[in-house]
């Protein structure tokens, strides 16, 4: 099956269904099929919206300008509950990490998924993960080892945002806890990057509410240029992605010739450079001011000589671009190493003498992760874990100040 189809979950029998995730015309319907008067449609949907995303709230009760039969009526049949965390790691540099465990949908099995906060000067980022596992398997990934179960709904995509705002205190009125780091001014989530679990671009109408959604400027508010997209490279995707979400796009390119990322990006075969660098200059308001993130891992002796420093000036040439280099994160199982330090900083001084920015990711949260790899009886437990620090890396640094 074409992943891009593959069935999204939806609530099953006896599950009340969630107005966290609607678009406001789907709210609106939603409210209508359960009486609420046509008069009063437009305000009560502006008053919830307003609740769930300036607001925070988790519960109806605490909706105090909408009368109280209305109240009751819509906890009797709506869900605005946040999914349980069930486990919360904050490592020594500030950086949080939350593993969430959303219901089963159907059928299905309830699911895990990890959430990550890296507080930075003047930014706090959070990486968001859109399905869980993934259809693809890229050589250097953990994740690429894990089948797709299942894709994300929209409302477990912006859940993970609400959870991370609640924790941190940053939502209007809500105490933020003793001696969290955290950009000192401003919000403490300031930015969101797609590059946690999952392709993002294969879950594309999910994404898509959500982020538009997150970004809506009467609740969550946050500016289209502080979220990126990370993708693979699903180039059917790319410029729908530009025009329907208008978001910033960073693509995992880890290669620069196509016999080399067939193997390290298999999408590559579907989908070869050529093609993704054409969707990358098409992309829709690409500029000097919002230009392409190039994401590059460092594979020791794979893809980290000089020789493929100049071949990546020469593929991303006329492009804006900012190129990500990140030390590879190895796990257990991995087939890579990670370049050695000298050569990663020859690499992007190479890169940065031909123009472009081209910044090293340190990785962040490394503490967590290996406290958390001591659990070796609980192995899926682990692997997971193991994946923050890279996570952690990755994240850093992305979208505007
Ligand atoms: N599926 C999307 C987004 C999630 S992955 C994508 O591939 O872009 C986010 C980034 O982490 C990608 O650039 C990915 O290639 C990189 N990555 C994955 N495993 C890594 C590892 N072990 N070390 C360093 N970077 C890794
Ligand atoms: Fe999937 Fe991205 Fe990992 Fe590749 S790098 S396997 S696309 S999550």
């Amino acid at each position: 099956m074409n992943p891009a189809s593959r069935p999204v979950a939806t609530p099953a029998a006896g599950e009340k269904a969630s107005l966290i995730g609607l678009s406001r015309e789907e709210m609106v319907d939603a409210l209508r099929s359960h009486g609420v008067a046509e008069r009063q449609l437009k305000m009560r949907v502006s008053q919830i919206w307003h609740w769930l995303y300036v607001r925070g709230v988790s519960d109806f009760a605490d909706m105090l300008n909408i009368s109280r039969e209305l109240r009751e009526l819509l906890s009797e049949r709506f869900s605005i509950a946040r999914p349980e965390i069930a486990e919360e790691q904050i490592s020594n540099d500030g950086t949080r990490k939350w593993l969430i465990r959303f219901p089963s949908r159907g059928a299905g099995r309830p699911v895990e998924i990890e959430t990550v906060y890296i507080p930075e000067e003047g930014r706090g980022t959070l990486c968001i993960s859109s399905q869980v596992g993934c259809t693809l398997t890229c050589t250097f990934c953990h994740t690429g080892t894990q089948k797709l179960v299942r894709n994300l709904t929209a409302e477990e995509i912006l859940a993970q945002l609400l959870i991370a705002r609640d924790r941190l205190g940053d939502f209007p009125d809500r105490d933020t806890p003793v001696g969290m780091i955290a950009p000192a001014e401003g919000r403490k989530v300031s930015n969101i990057v797609m590059m946690g679990m999952g392709e993002p671009l294969y879950n594309f109408e999910n994404v898509k509410k959500a982020l538009l959604i997150a970004s809506d400027g009467d609740g969550l508010s946050l500016s289209k240029r502080r979220i990126t997209l990370s993708t693979s490279g699903v180039v059917p995707e790319i410029a729908r992605a530009g025009n329907e979400i208008g978001v910033m796009l960073a693509i995992s390119l880890h290669a620069v010739r196509d016999e080399l990322r067939d193997e390290l990006v298999p999408i590559n075969r579907k989908y070869p450079l050529a093609e993704l660098l054409a969707a990358c200059r098409a992309y829709p308001g690409v500029s000097n001011a919002r230009r392409i993130t190039f994401e590059y891992v460092m594979l020791k002796g794979v893809n980290d000589s000089l020789a493929d420093a100049r071949d990546l000036v020469r593929l991303l040439k006329g492009i804006p671009a900012k190129i990500n280099l990140i030390p590879f994160n190895p796990w257990p199982g991995s087939v890579h190493e990670c370049s050695d330090w000298e050569q990663i900083e020859a690499f992007s001084d190479f890169v940065n003498h031909a123009g472009y920015a081209s910044p090293i990711r340190t990785p962040r949260g490394r503490d967590i992760s290996a406290a958390c790899g001591q659990l070796k009886s609980e192995s899926e437990r682990m692997r997971k874990t193991d994946r923050l620090a890279m996570e952690a890396a990755m994240i850093a640094g992305h979208g505007a100040d």
